[in-house]
Protein backbone atom coordinates (compact mmCIF):
# COMPACT_ATOMS: atom_id res chain seq x y z
CA UNK A 1 0.00 0.00 0.00
CA UNK A 2 0.67 3.89 0.25
CA UNK A 3 1.56 5.58 3.13
CA UNK A 4 2.63 8.98 1.44
CA UNK A 5 0.88 9.98 -2.04
CA UNK A 6 3.17 13.31 -3.24
CA UNK A 7 1.06 14.94 -5.95
CA UNK A 8 2.00 17.70 -8.66
CA UNK A 9 3.77 18.74 -5.26
CA UNK A 10 5.41 22.61 -5.51
CA UNK A 11 7.28 24.52 -2.72
CA UNK A 12 8.55 28.18 -2.71
CA UNK A 13 10.51 29.40 -0.35
CA UNK A 14 9.64 33.15 -1.21
CA UNK A 15 10.21 33.57 -4.54
CA UNK A 16 12.42 31.10 -5.00
CA UNK A 17 10.57 27.44 -5.94
CA UNK A 18 12.67 24.77 -4.36
CA UNK A 19 10.71 22.03 -5.81
CA UNK A 20 8.75 21.19 -8.99
CA UNK A 21 5.84 19.08 -9.81
CA UNK A 22 6.82 16.03 -7.78
CA UNK A 23 4.39 13.32 -8.11
CA UNK A 24 5.35 9.66 -6.42
CA UNK A 25 4.19 7.13 -3.85
CA UNK A 26 6.01 6.50 -0.52
CA UNK A 27 4.91 2.57 0.00
CA UNK A 28 3.90 1.55 3.10
CA UNK A 29 6.77 -0.94 5.24
CA UNK A 30 9.85 0.00 2.91
CA UNK A 31 12.51 2.34 2.92
CA UNK A 32 12.62 4.69 0.03
CA UNK A 33 16.12 7.05 -0.30
CA UNK A 34 15.82 10.04 -1.62
CA UNK A 35 19.46 10.87 -3.13
CA UNK A 36 20.87 13.86 -5.35
CA UNK A 37 23.44 16.93 -4.83
CA UNK A 38 23.29 19.13 -2.53
CA UNK A 39 20.75 21.65 -2.49
CA UNK A 40 18.74 19.60 -4.87
CA UNK A 41 15.62 19.62 -2.15
CA UNK A 42 15.84 16.47 -0.41
CA UNK A 43 15.37 18.05 2.95
CA UNK A 44 12.92 20.50 1.54
CA UNK A 45 11.17 17.35 0.16
CA UNK A 46 11.60 15.29 3.62
CA UNK A 47 10.60 18.14 6.16
CA UNK A 48 7.25 18.85 3.64
CA UNK A 49 6.03 15.24 4.65
CA UNK A 50 5.23 16.25 7.99
CA UNK A 51 4.70 19.92 7.94
CA UNK A 52 8.43 20.86 9.54
CA UNK A 53 8.33 23.49 7.01
CA UNK A 54 5.54 25.28 8.40
CA UNK A 55 8.03 27.22 10.64
CA UNK A 56 9.83 28.88 7.44
CA UNK A 57 8.83 32.26 6.60
CA UNK A 58 7.08 32.98 3.22
CA UNK A 59 6.94 29.50 2.80
CA UNK A 60 4.39 28.51 -0.10
CA UNK A 61 2.92 25.28 -1.22
CA UNK A 62 0.79 23.85 -3.78
CA UNK A 63 -0.49 19.95 -5.05
CA UNK A 64 -0.94 17.61 -2.36
CA UNK A 65 0.40 14.94 0.00
CA UNK A 66 -2.36 12.57 0.97
CA UNK A 67 -1.85 10.05 3.72
CA UNK A 68 -4.86 7.80 3.87
CA UNK A 69 -6.27 10.01 1.43
CA UNK A 70 -6.49 12.68 3.16
CA UNK A 71 -4.35 16.15 2.04
CA UNK A 72 -1.68 16.74 4.97
CA UNK A 73 -1.88 20.10 3.72
CA UNK A 74 -5.92 20.52 3.31
CA UNK A 75 -8.04 22.04 5.83
CA UNK A 76 -8.53 21.69 9.26
CA UNK A 77 -5.49 19.34 9.38
CA UNK A 78 -4.28 18.32 12.79
CA UNK A 79 -0.90 19.16 12.17
CA UNK A 80 0.32 18.03 16.06
CA UNK A 81 -1.27 14.53 15.19
CA UNK A 82 0.22 14.63 11.74
CA UNK A 83 3.26 14.68 13.24
CA UNK A 84 2.98 12.26 16.09
CA UNK A 85 2.56 9.87 13.38
CA UNK A 86 6.07 10.38 11.58
CA UNK A 87 9.31 10.50 13.92
CA UNK A 88 11.98 12.72 12.48
CA UNK A 89 15.50 11.53 12.92
CA UNK A 90 18.32 14.44 11.71
CA UNK A 91 22.00 14.75 10.60
CA UNK A 92 23.31 15.63 13.74
CA UNK A 93 22.47 13.33 16.72
CA UNK A 94 20.07 15.70 19.20
CA UNK A 95 19.23 14.45 22.29
CA UNK A 96 18.07 16.69 24.80
CA UNK A 97 20.09 17.65 27.28
CA UNK A 98 18.78 14.97 30.19
CA UNK A 99 18.83 11.14 31.03
CA UNK A 100 18.84 8.44 28.00
CA UNK A 101 15.31 7.00 30.39
CA UNK A 102 14.00 10.88 30.18
CA UNK A 103 14.78 11.32 26.23
CA UNK A 104 12.98 8.18 25.51
CA UNK A 105 9.91 8.84 27.68
CA UNK A 106 9.51 12.59 26.35
CA UNK A 107 7.29 12.09 23.83
CA UNK A 108 4.84 10.13 26.27
CA UNK A 109 5.38 12.63 29.15
CA UNK A 110 4.21 15.48 27.05
CA UNK A 111 1.06 13.72 26.20
CA UNK A 112 0.22 13.15 29.42
CA UNK A 113 2.00 9.84 30.24
CA UNK A 114 2.72 9.37 34.48
CA UNK A 115 2.44 5.90 34.86
CA UNK A 116 5.54 4.35 35.84
CA UNK A 117 5.31 1.19 34.80
CA UNK A 118 3.99 2.58 31.24
CA UNK A 119 6.77 4.41 30.84
CA UNK A 120 9.48 1.29 31.69
CA UNK A 121 8.24 -0.79 29.61
CA UNK A 122 8.36 2.06 26.84
CA UNK A 123 12.10 2.22 27.16
CA UNK A 124 12.77 -1.00 27.26
CA UNK A 125 11.19 -1.96 24.11
CA UNK A 126 12.04 1.30 22.17
CA UNK A 127 15.58 0.99 23.36
CA UNK A 128 15.57 -2.60 22.60
CA UNK A 129 14.25 -1.61 18.79
CA UNK A 130 16.92 0.99 18.51
CA UNK A 131 19.20 -2.23 18.96
CA UNK A 132 20.61 -0.18 22.18
CA UNK A 133 18.83 -1.87 25.42
CA UNK A 134 22.21 -3.76 26.04
CA UNK A 135 24.88 -0.54 25.77
CA UNK A 136 22.15 1.80 27.53
CA UNK A 137 20.42 -0.84 30.22
CA UNK A 138 22.87 -0.37 32.73
CA UNK A 139 22.80 3.89 32.73
CA UNK A 140 18.87 4.54 32.26
CA UNK A 141 19.21 7.46 34.58
CA UNK A 142 22.29 9.12 32.99
CA UNK A 143 22.90 12.36 30.80
CA UNK A 144 22.19 11.20 27.49
CA UNK A 145 25.18 13.34 26.46
CA UNK A 146 27.19 11.08 27.51
CA UNK A 147 27.13 8.49 24.85
CA UNK A 148 28.73 8.07 21.62
CA UNK A 149 27.64 9.91 18.61
CA UNK A 150 25.80 7.07 17.15
CA UNK A 151 24.70 5.68 20.48
CA UNK A 152 23.22 9.40 20.70
CA UNK A 153 21.73 8.39 17.42
CA UNK A 154 20.45 5.72 18.24
CA UNK A 155 18.60 7.04 21.44
CA UNK A 156 17.21 9.37 18.86
CA UNK A 157 16.03 6.78 16.76
CA UNK A 158 14.34 5.05 20.25
CA UNK A 159 12.94 8.69 21.27
CA UNK A 160 11.32 8.82 17.70
CA UNK A 161 9.47 5.22 17.59
CA UNK A 162 7.91 6.21 21.59
CA UNK A 163 5.22 7.79 19.99
CA UNK A 164 4.05 5.33 17.90
CA UNK A 165 5.00 6.48 14.48
CA UNK A 166 3.72 4.67 11.23
CA UNK A 167 6.73 6.54 9.52
CA UNK A 168 9.94 7.38 10.40
CA UNK A 169 12.03 10.45 8.35
CA UNK A 170 15.46 10.28 8.68
CA UNK A 171 17.33 13.43 6.70
CA UNK A 172 21.27 11.87 6.39
CA UNK A 173 20.80 10.33 9.65
CA UNK A 174 25.13 9.00 9.35
CA UNK A 175 26.77 11.65 7.94
CA UNK A 176 28.28 12.78 11.24
CA UNK A 177 29.37 9.60 11.97
CA UNK A 178 32.22 7.25 11.72
CA UNK A 179 31.76 3.53 9.62
CA UNK A 180 30.85 1.67 12.39
CA UNK A 181 28.19 3.71 13.94
CA UNK A 182 26.85 4.08 10.29
CA UNK A 183 26.50 0.68 9.97
CA UNK A 184 24.79 -0.17 13.32
CA UNK A 185 21.78 2.78 12.16
CA UNK A 186 22.23 1.06 8.40
CA UNK A 187 21.53 -2.54 9.77
CA UNK A 188 19.03 -0.95 12.23
CA UNK A 189 16.78 0.58 9.74
CA UNK A 190 17.17 -2.37 7.76
CA UNK A 191 15.05 -3.91 11.28
CA UNK A 192 12.86 -1.51 11.51
CA UNK A 193 12.03 -1.81 7.66
CA UNK A 194 8.12 -3.28 7.73
CA UNK A 195 7.11 -2.07 10.99
CA UNK A 196 7.46 1.55 9.84
CA UNK A 197 7.46 3.14 6.29
CA UNK A 198 11.05 4.96 6.57
CA UNK A 199 12.46 7.94 4.25
CA UNK A 200 15.78 8.51 4.28
CA UNK A 201 17.55 11.44 3.00
CA UNK A 202 21.21 10.24 1.76
CA UNK A 203 23.90 12.12 -0.54
CA UNK A 204 25.46 8.45 -0.47
CA UNK A 205 24.40 5.94 -3.13
CA UNK A 206 25.94 3.00 -1.97
CA UNK A 207 23.66 3.56 1.47
CA UNK A 208 20.60 4.17 -0.61
CA UNK A 209 21.71 0.91 -2.42
CA UNK A 210 22.35 -0.88 0.99
CA UNK A 211 19.20 0.21 3.01
CA UNK A 212 16.43 1.42 0.67
CA UNK A 213 13.91 -0.68 -1.40
CA UNK A 214 12.91 1.74 -3.93
CA UNK A 215 15.08 5.46 -4.51
CA UNK A 216 14.38 8.62 -5.68
CA UNK A 217 16.61 10.63 -7.67
CA UNK A 218 16.26 14.64 -7.48
CA UNK A 219 18.02 17.00 -9.24
CA UNK A 220 17.36 21.05 -8.83
CA UNK A 221 13.57 20.56 -7.31
CA UNK A 222 13.03 17.78 -9.48
CA UNK A 223 12.45 13.72 -8.80
CA UNK A 224 14.10 13.06 -12.46
CA UNK A 225 14.12 9.55 -11.26
CA UNK A 226 11.74 6.87 -8.76
CA UNK A 227 11.76 2.95 -9.04
CA UNK A 228 13.11 0.19 -7.29
CA UNK A 229 16.65 0.75 -5.74
CA UNK A 230 18.05 -2.22 -7.80
P1 LIG B 1 19.24 19.30 -0.01
O1 LIG B 1 18.59 18.69 1.19
O2 LIG B 1 19.09 18.44 -1.23
O3 LIG B 1 20.65 19.70 0.22
P2 LIG B 1 17.51 21.56 0.56
O4 LIG B 1 16.15 21.02 0.57
O5 LIG B 1 18.19 21.81 1.86
O6 LIG B 1 18.44 20.63 -0.37
O7 LIG B 1 17.52 22.92 -0.24
C1 LIG B 1 16.86 23.08 -1.50
C2 LIG B 1 16.94 24.56 -1.91
O8 LIG B 1 16.12 25.33 -1.06
C3 LIG B 1 18.32 25.14 -1.83
O9 LIG B 1 18.47 26.05 -2.89
C4 LIG B 1 18.32 25.86 -0.50
O10 LIG B 1 19.21 26.93 -0.51
C5 LIG B 1 16.88 26.33 -0.40
N1 LIG B 1 16.42 26.42 1.01
C6 LIG B 1 16.41 25.42 1.91
N2 LIG B 1 15.89 25.82 3.08
C7 LIG B 1 15.55 27.12 2.90
C8 LIG B 1 14.96 28.13 3.75
N3 LIG B 1 14.58 27.85 5.00
N4 LIG B 1 14.75 29.35 3.22
C9 LIG B 1 15.11 29.63 1.96
N5 LIG B 1 15.66 28.74 1.12
C10 LIG B 1 15.90 27.50 1.57
P1 LIG C 1 -7.61 12.26 17.42
O1 LIG C 1 -7.64 13.24 18.53
O2 LIG C 1 -8.30 10.96 17.72
O3 LIG C 1 -6.26 12.09 16.81
P2 LIG C 1 -8.23 13.62 14.97
O4 LIG C 1 -9.51 14.16 14.44
O5 LIG C 1 -7.07 14.51 15.19
O6 LIG C 1 -8.59 12.88 16.32
O7 LIG C 1 -7.76 12.41 14.04
C1 LIG C 1 -8.67 11.45 13.56
C2 LIG C 1 -7.88 10.49 12.73
O8 LIG C 1 -7.23 11.15 11.67
C3 LIG C 1 -6.78 9.79 13.54
O9 LIG C 1 -6.63 8.45 13.07
C4 LIG C 1 -5.55 10.60 13.21
O10 LIG C 1 -4.38 9.81 13.33
C5 LIG C 1 -5.82 11.01 11.77
N1 LIG C 1 -5.23 12.29 11.49
C6 LIG C 1 -5.32 13.42 12.23
N2 LIG C 1 -4.65 14.43 11.67
C7 LIG C 1 -4.11 13.93 10.55
C8 LIG C 1 -3.32 14.48 9.52
N3 LIG C 1 -2.88 15.74 9.54
N4 LIG C 1 -2.97 13.71 8.50
C9 LIG C 1 -3.36 12.46 8.47
N5 LIG C 1 -4.12 11.87 9.39
C10 LIG C 1 -4.49 12.59 10.42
Amino acid sequence: GVALDIKDFNLWYGETQALFDTTFPIQKGLVTALIGPSGCGKSTLLRSLNRMNDLVDGLRISGKIEVDGFDIYGKGVDVIALRKRMGMVFQKPNPFAMSIYDNVTYPLRVDGVTKKSILDDTVERCLRSAALWDEAKDRLHDSALGMSGGQQQRLCIARGIASDPEVLLMDEPCSALDPIATAKIENLISQLAGTYTIVIVTHSMTQAARVSHNTGFMYLGRLIEYGATE
